[in-house]
């Protein structure tokens, strides 16, 4: 997607619903970001906050609905798709680093292939991310020979790599060690600071304070508070948020 319409919100969900089957994983959300919004989705598991994520950029299909990113409807396939797995970046639990490629390697990847850049204008800008993440000096290393919180902000530089225009996180601190959470949070407030739209699925409540604009509480497929981090911490207004704070404060 090329055409930017600067007055649309950058997402917009309308009467979105998703099945597996005969469950209902979300049901009939709405939901505007206007850009350079940063949104901290929270739930209990099994909510639908991944699916969520997914269905923005179409890793998951929605069952019924429509999902604009930028005012233009999700494509269905093709170049078109590709292009907006670029706009729409992703972050996940799990890295989901290419295991048997260099780290500069998978950050300039995508880049050649999909933005046609060559190869070392690639290479430079994927070294200019790399640097601003922190781990400029493990670009010739494997995956496995980084520490979780260097894998995740190898992951975050891919992804920015492409550009985004949006960025999602589905609880991109969940499978770090305590000590490298920091790390990665910081990268992420830099970027959220930096005036990129953010939807981050996450439970780091110091996160949402110091770099959201708004919280999402999901609870069994629907969004059941929307409001500003300060005010889902200190009043929730539903029982499921209360119930969700005991156990997670
Ligand atoms: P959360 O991220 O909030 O934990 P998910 O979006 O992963 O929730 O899952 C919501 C519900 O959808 C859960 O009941 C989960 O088991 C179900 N679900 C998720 N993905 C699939 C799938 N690919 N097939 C069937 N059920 C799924
Ligand atoms: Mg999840």
């Amino acid at each position: 997607m090329t055409e930017a319409s600067t007055d649309a919100p950058m997402i917009r969900v309308s009467a979105v619903d998703k099945y597996f089957g005969s469950l209902r994983v979300l049901s009939d959300i709405d939901l505007e970001i206007p850009r350079g919004q940063v949104v901290v989705v929270l739930g209990p598991s099994g909510s639908g906050k991944s699916t969520l994520c997914r269905v923005l950029n179409r890793l998951e299909v929605a069952t019924s609905g429509s999902i604009l990113v930028d005012g233009v409807p999700l494509p269905e396939e093709g170049r078109a798709l590709a292009e907006l797995r670029a706009d729409v970046g992703m972050v996940f639990q799990q890295f989901n680093l290419f295991a048997h490629k260099s780290i500069i390697d998978n950050v300039t990847l995508g880049p050649v292939k999909v933005r046609k850049l060559g190869r070392n204008e690639a290479r430079e800008e994927g070294m200019r991310l790399l640097r601003r993440v922190g781990i400029a000096d493990q670009a010739e290393k494997y995956p496995a020979q980084l520490s979780g919180g260097q894998q995740q902000r190898a992951a975050i530089a891919r992804a920015l790599a492409m550009r985004p225009k949006v960025m999602l996180f589905d609880e991109p601190t969940s499978a770090l060690d305590p000590e490298m959470v920091s790390e990665v949070l910081e990268v992420m407030a830099d970027l959220a600071e930096e005036g990129m739209t953010m939807l981050v699925v996450s439970h780091e409540m110091g996160f949402a304070r110091r770099a959201a604009h708004r919280v999402l509480f999901m609870a069994d497929g629907e969004i059941v508070e929307d409001t500003t981090p300060q005010q889902f911490f200190e009043q929730p207004e539903s029982d499921r948020a209360k119930d969700f704070l005991g156990k997670i404060l």
